[in-house]
This record gives C-alpha cells, structure tokens and sequence, in this order.
C-alpha cells in the first residue's frame, strides 16, 4: 500500500485498503455505518469500504 492516511487508524489486517506495515487505512475515506438506527454500542457500527484481501 503506497497510501497511508493517518486520519484513519484501523487495525483491520484483512481488509485490502488496510496499510500492512502500520494501522492506518489507505482510502481517502470511508463510510462508516451501523446494524441499527440507533446502535448502543460499538459493536454495533463497521466500516462499510471493508473489502477481504
Ligand atoms: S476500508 Fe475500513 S476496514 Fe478497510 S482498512 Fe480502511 S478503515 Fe479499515
């Protein structure tokens, strides 16, 4: 990954925007959502950009 964004740490190693050498993402952003309206905790919200490696 030549990108690393450091406005977005993520320690999501399977996913293939993740920065291998540092926890860092390597999109310009992404989306963010939740399983519910209004989720009580944060278990409850992802990133939606995830893609498997
Ligand atoms: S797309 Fe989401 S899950 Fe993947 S590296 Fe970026 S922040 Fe992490």
């Amino acid at each position: 990954m030549d990108n690393i964004n450091h406005c977005i740490s993520c320690n999501v190693k399977g996913c293939k925007h993740h920065c291998s050498c540092e926890d860092y993402c390597s999109l310009g952003h992404i989306q963010v959502g939740a399983k519910e309206c209004f989720p009580g905790d944060e278990e409850c919200t992802d990133c939606r950009s995830f893609e498997r490696k």
